[in-house]
């Protein structure tokens, strides 16, 4: 029998308890920190990982502490750097280590003993071996560099050189060629024996990039994590990294936690997007645990993007990042000319007229020379609220504070937000007026309006496409409008944001927001920097083909052509509109020059919700102060209520991340016992701190 001794093993404990640290277990000498194992919790059996060596029991100590119950010793363990990863990810998102290292690990590896992980390990290696390598760049597949893309491949590798792995901010328009980058980086750090991570914001942009890469990297094993997978295709690819047998690992944000003994390049694409953040449970952000995981393993960090957040490019600007540009297209093509219509100088029309005359023209004319439009609004279903002209009646959600959209396709009143669905009433509930009529628009309208209005040259009806998240639910439909629209098939391409991020579509040469005007004024400060790169990125898909760059234009329909942020768009010019937007955000203490955490409440009833935050307001007090901390009044969320539950939220600011980061930490633990201590006031749902929220 081997000896035993006491082991800290992170196991995921219920959220409710306060204990977020590794567990004491008795366990085998030789397990080393890293191993996976199954141990008793309660009554249950559960999957815990070897955190360290525990103390040594203290015989009169009257605890009797369990055993592990089996190790899965075929499977190397975590790297250290990887337990490094979890831990900080889980004291600065203020959640449990265990909750943390488990919920990231392929759910797959919990099930299994440690018979079948030797049985997938070897056959892995008998499926990965057999490949014969092949040389990494077939000669004829990588191209001519530009002048800029040498200057920033030699500035990188300068940087790469340097005793600390550098952070780098890669500023490059759409189309200027940040991918060749990346496959150049990653060249590199293969060559020299070293792993590659590349992240990408949305499942969808996966398969696009992994054929580029595959195409460069004949020879080298590239894997895909991301959550479209089966959960043991999602096991094979964690078990390639984790082993060192992949080269590349390809993902969304969940793959900055892959297991990577030998890690060299981490690459974030399109470092900007939100969907970066994880909106549930350990609330991090991919982008930024990459450039902490980047310090840890010595990896040089990658940050590209055409509109950088504010964050990274203020850290850019102060030195802490590396900062690359790369200011123009690949192949002379020009940036679109943005052109903005001025809707107070067009003719009104009954319902709001919704495309204006002369972007109808601009359609007409793309239609009759043969190329593509993309037109897009942000809203889906045909309008967003059903109305009664006569008492006022709006189709509001029963369990919601929000519209019910109407969706014309299936005469359905529809909730965005709880499902929540009905047939369209014929008649007004409230007063019997059967003349209730949509105000406002979505996607669905757009698609029929412009149907009615734009003709081909032979006089039938431009073929329109619509893409958005109804017209896509069924798999493999948007591959198939997609393709639709590559193979010419489609005149006008209507949909949400979704169409406008990275898809490289060829014809277009026109690409309209309709009515972008609401985030200008929008309580959430970031909304102008997010609208500022949707409507670049929008931009960005007009005259990808240099022969049609000329004539590519973006079209903008505003109620404020004035504004600021349109004038930086005309000018394509980021520089003046994030200094704008650094100087509004400096004088308002907001992010990146001071640092937010929101503390959220659920309950049935707003009062709970808000009492439960006024407790801790209270706990908090002079505490808060004396950590240089400020708690705000609470609020209701924006969408105050959803499916029947309130939402209240705190907000939180300090200048230091260290002063938050201590507050936190000893402020959270107390209100566990604060929810629990409070019998005789009505109970809420659940709590959760975000750390650096997105929205406020
Ligand atoms: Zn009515
Ligand atoms: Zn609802």
């Amino acid at each position: 029998m081997p000896e035993s001794t006491s082991l800290r093993v992170a196991v995921d404990t219920p959220a409710h308890t306060t204990v977020g640290e590794p567990l004491t277990y008795l366990g085998d000498v030789a397990l080393p920190a890293g191993t996976l194992v199954r141990v008793p919790l309660g009554r249950r059996e559960v999957a815990g990982v070897v955190w360290s060596a525990g103390e040594a029991p203290d015989p009169a100590m009257e605890v009797e502490f369990k055993h592990v119950l089996h190790a899965l010793t075929s499977l190397p363990p975590l790297p250290q750097r990887w337990l490094e990863l979890v831990e900080f990810t889980a004291s600065y998102y203020q959640r449990g280590i265990g909750e943390v290292a488990l919920s990231v690990l392929p759910p797959e590896l919990r099930k299994l003993d440690d018979g079948q992980v030797r049985q997938r390990v070897a056959r892995l290696h008998k499926a990965l071996t057999a490949v014969p390598a092949a040389p990494d760049v077939a000669p004829q597949t990588a191209p001519t560099l530009s002048e800029a893309q040498q200057r920033v491949l030699s500035e990188l590798s300068q940087a790469a050189s340097q005793a600390v792995a550098p952070t780098v901010m890669l500023h490059g328009i759409t189309g200027s060629g940040k991918t060749e980058i990346y496959l150049q980086a990653a060249a590199k750090a293969l060559a020299a024996g070293r792993q590659a991570l590349v992240l990408v914001p949305e499942i969808n942009l996966t398969p696009q990039l992994e054929a580029r890469f595959a195409e460069r990297f004949a020879g080298r094993r590239i894997v895909s994590m991301h959550s479209a997978l089966t959960p043991s295709q999602r096991l094979r690819s964690w078990l390639a990294a984790h082993l060192g047998l992949a080269d590349l690992v390809l993902g969304t944000r969940l793959a900055v936690f892959a297991s990577m003994p030998r890690l060299g390049l981490i690459v974030v694409d399109e470092e900007h997007d939100s969907s970066y953040k994880q909106q549930e449970g350990a609330r991090y952000s991919a982008r930024d645990l990459a450039i902490y995981r980047g310090k840890l393993e010595g990896a040089t960090v990658l940050l590209g993007s055409a509109t950088p957040s504010l964050e990274t490019w203020q850290r850019a600007q102060e030195g802490r990042y590396l900062r690359l540009s790369l200011p123009a297209r690949i192949g002379d093509g020009a940036l679109p000319r943005v052109r903005l219509v001025d809707m107070n100088l067009q003719p009104r029309v009954k319902g709001g007229a919704v495309i204006s005359p002369p972007l109808l023209d601009a359609l007409n004319q793309r239609i009759a020379c043969g190329d593509q439009s993309l037109v897009f609004l942000n809203r889906r279903g045909y309008a967003p609220v059903l109305h009664c002209g006569d008492c006022g009646w709006k189709s509001a959600c029963a369990h919601c504070s929000v519209w019910r959209v109407f969706h014309k396709l299936d005469r359905t009143l529809r909730c965005h937000h709880c499902g929540y669905t009905e047939r369209v009433p014929r008649a007004c509930p409230d007063c019997g007026n059967l003349d209730i009529a949509p105000m406002g628009r979505g996607t669905e309208r757009l698609e029929e309006q412009l149907a009615e209005l734009l003709k081909r040259p032979d006089g039938t009806p431009a073929r329109i496409a619509r893409i958005d998240a109804d017209s896509t639910r069924a798999r493999g439909s948007l591959e198939m409008q997609l393709g639709a629209v590559h193979a010419g098939e489609v005149d006008v391409l209507v949909g949400t944001q979704m169409i406008t991020k990275g898809h490289d579509f060829r014809r277009i040469t026109l690409v309209a927001a309709v009515n972008p005007d609401a985030s200008l004024f929008s309580s959430d400060f970031r909304a102008p920097e997010r609208l500022f790169a949707l409507l670049m990125q929008a931009g960005g898909r007009a005259g990808r083909d240099a022969a049609q760059a000329e004539r590519s234009e973006m079209w903008v329909q505003t109620w404020h052509p004035q504004h600021a942020l349109y004038a930086a768009l005309r000018g394509h010019d980021f520089d003046a509109f994030a200094a704008t937007q650094l100087d509004e955000r400096r004088m308002a203490g907001l992010p990146p020059f001071s640092h937010l955490a929101l503390l959220r409440a659920e309950a049935k009833t707003a009062e709970a919700a808000r009492g439960f935050l006024q407790a801790a307001s209270r706990l908090a007090e002079g505490d808060a102060e004396a950590a240089g901390v400020t708690l705000y009044q609470p609020v209701p969320t924006p969408i105050a209520r959803v499916a029947d539950v309130e939402r209240m939220q705190l907000l939180l600011e300090s200048p230091s991340r260290q002063s938050m980061q201590r507050f936190l930490a000893w402020w959270l633990p107390q209100l566990h016992h604060e929810r629990q201590a409070r019998a005789g006031h009505e109970r809420i749902l659940r709590w959760a701190v975000d750390v650096d929220p997105l929205a406020i």
